[in-house]
C-alpha cells in the first residue's frame, strides 16, 4: 500500500522517465506532455545540461541562508533577470514557489506604503476569475470561489476587493476605469495594489485585454498611488511568446513581476518578484529590509538552474519560438473549433492556448460542469497530457482546456499534439449534449 498522501481515490501512473516532450511511466506507456505539467517544463524533460548545472552547483555550494550569505549563483541571475526590465535598478527576490512568491509581492506591497509612512494602504484589489496562489493571502487574491469557498473564515474579504475580468471586446481603457471605480469607492488612501495576470492561466486560459487597457491600468495606478503587480508565474519567461507579458505594452511597466513555474522549468523549485528601483529605495531608506522571509529563499541549486534555463531559452531563441509555434498550433485548434461545436472559443499568447467549451445551441456553459475534465480523460487515455479545468468560479462558470507544451517542442510533435487531441475529441463528442 502507497504511503502517499493522493488527492483522491484515482490510480495515478508512475512517471520513470521523460525526454523532450514526452514521459514515460512505469508500464512503458508514453505520454505527450502538452501541459509541460502545470505549464512549467518549459524546455521538456531530461535536459542535460541544465541537469548538469544543477549537480555543479549542489557539489560546489547547495545551500546558504538568506539572513547570512548572498551568494554567486544569487547574485548572477538576479543581475540577469532585473536586465529584462526596461528600467534599470529592479531587484530580484527568490523564494520556491508562485504562491511564495505572490505572498512575498503582496507583503512588499503593504511594507512599501508603511516606510512611506502612508499605514492605510492594505488593500489588494484583483479580477475575477483570476488565480494567484493556493497560500492564503495568495488564494485571498485570487478569484476563484471554488477554490477559496471552505477558507473564507480565515480571509479577511475586506482587504481583498475584486473588478470583473477585461472583456476583449470592450474598448480596452475603458474596461480598465473600472479599477478606478473601485479605488474610488474604497478610498485610494486604503488602497496599496492591484495584481492581475497579463495572460490569463488556471482561471480563465490566455484571456488578454483589448490594446490600451494595461497602459490605462498604469495610469490608474499611477495617479492614486497604488503598486501595480504583474502576476507573470504562468505566462512569464516565455511562455507567451515574449520574455515578459506585461512588457507588451511599454507604457505599463509594472511596479512588482511575480515570477515562477518556469523560471527553472521544472528542474528545481524557483519562482520570485522583481521590486521596482522606487520600492527597493523605499525600504533601503526606511527599515532596510523586507520584513519576510523563507528558509530556502535564493536556494542557490534552483538558482543555477534557473540560470541554465536561461541561457539555453536565449541560446536556442525560445522566446521567438514560442511566438510561432503558438501560432501553428491556434490556428489547428481554430480548426478543431470548426469540425467540434463544443468548443465556444479558442484563445491563444505564445504558448499559452486555451479552448473554452459549452453549449453549442446557448453558447454558454453546460449546467453540469466536467467536459474538460472528460477530455483530459480521453487524452491521458491515448497518450496525451491537457491541463483542464472547470467548475463554478467566481465570474465564470464553465469548463475549459488549457496547453502549454513546452517552448523547444518540434513541429512534427506538435502535429502529433494536434492529431491526439483531435482524436480524444472525437471519442467524447457522442457523449455531448
Ligand atoms: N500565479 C499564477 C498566475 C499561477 O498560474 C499559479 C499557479 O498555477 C500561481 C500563482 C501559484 O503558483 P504555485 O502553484 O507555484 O504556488
Amino acid at each position: 500500500m502507497s504511503s502517499v498522501f493522493y488527492r483522491s481515490n484515482k490510480t495515478y501512473p508512475t512517471a520513470v522517465r521523460g525526454e523532450g516532450v514526452y514521459l514515460w511511466d512505469a508500464q512503458g506507456k508514453r505520454y505527450l506532455d502538452a501541459a509541460s505539467g502545470a505549464l512549467v517544463a518549459n524546455l521538456g524533460h531530461g535536459n542535460e545540461r541544465v541537469a548538469r548545472a544543477l549537480a555543479e552547483q549542489a557539489r560546489t555550494l547547495p545551500f546558504v541562508h538568506g539572513s547570512q550569505f548572498t551568494s554567486e549563483a544569487y547574485e548572477r541571475y538576479a543581475a540577469r533577470l532585473a536586465a529584462l526590465m526596461p528600467r534599470a535598478g529592479y531587484r530580484f527576490w527568490a523564494v520556491s514557489g508562485g504562491s511564495e512568491a505572490t505572498e512575498s509581492a503582496l507583503k512588499l506591497a503593504r511594507q512599501y506604503h508603511l516606510e512611506r509612512g502612508e499605514r492605510s494602504r492594505y488593500r489588494v484589489i484583483s479580477r475575477k476569475p483570476s488565480y494567484h496562489g493556493a497560500s492564503l493571502g495568495a488564494l485571498a487574491a485570487s478569484g476563484m470561489g471554488a477554490r477559496r469557498e471552505i477558507y473564507r473564515p480565515l480571509m479577511q474579504e475586506d482587504a481583498f476587493p475584486k473588478i470583473a475580468k477585461p472583456d476583449p471586446r470592450k474598448d480596452g481603457a475603458e474596461d480598465a476605469r473600472q479599477l478606478e471605480a473601485l479605488i474610488l469607492e474604497l478610498g485610494p488612501e486604503t488602497v496599496a495594489c492591484f495584481i492581475a495576470e497579463p495572460v490569463g492561466g488556471a482561471s480563465d486560459p490566455a484571456l488578454t485585454p483589448a490594446p490600451g487597457y494595461w497602459t490605462e491600468i498604469r495610469r490608474i495606478c499611477d495617479r492614486y498611488g497604488v503598486l501595480f503587480v504583474a502576476d507573470e508565474v504562468m505566462c512569464g519567461l516565455g511562455r507567451a511568446g515574449l520574455p515578459l507579458a506585461s512588457l507588451e505594452e511599454p507604457a505599463a511597466v509594472p511596479d512588482i513581476v511575480v515570477l515562477g513555474k518556469g523560471l527553472a522549468a521544472g528542474y528545481a523549485p524557483l519562482a520570485g518578484l522583481l521590486a521596482s528601483p522606487e520600492i527597493y529605495a523605499a525600504v533601503m531608506g526606511g527599515s532596510g529590509a523586507f520584513k519576510h522571509g523563507f528558509t530556502y529563499a535564493g536556494h542557490p541549486v534552483c538558482l543555477a538552474a534557473g540560470d541554465a534555463v536561461l541561457d539555453i531559452l536565449l541560446e536556442e531563441r525560445l522566446f521567438e519560438r514560442s511566438a510561432q509555434l503558438g501560432a501553428r498550433l491556434l490556428r489547428g485548434l481554430t480548426e478543431l473549433m470548426a469540425r467540434f461545436e463544443f468548443i465556444l472559443e479558442v484563445r491563444g499568447q505564445g504558448l499559452m492556448l486555451g479552448m473554452v467549451l459549452g453549449d453549442p445551441a446557448t453558447g454558454e456553459a453546460f449546467e453540469t460542469p466536467g467536459l474538460a475534465e472528460r477530455i483530459g480523460r480521453a487524452a491521458f487515455e491515448s497518450g496525451l497530457i491537457t491541463y483542464p479545468g472547470s467548475g463554478a468560479l467566481d465570474g465564470y462558470r464553465g469548463d475549459h482546456l488549457l496547453l502549454g507544451p513546452p517552448l523547444n517542442t518540434r513541429d512534427d510533435e506538435a502535429e502529433e499534439l494536434l492529431g491526439l487531441l483531435e482524436g480524444a475529441l472525437r471519442r467524447v463528442a457522442p457523449q455531448v449534449g
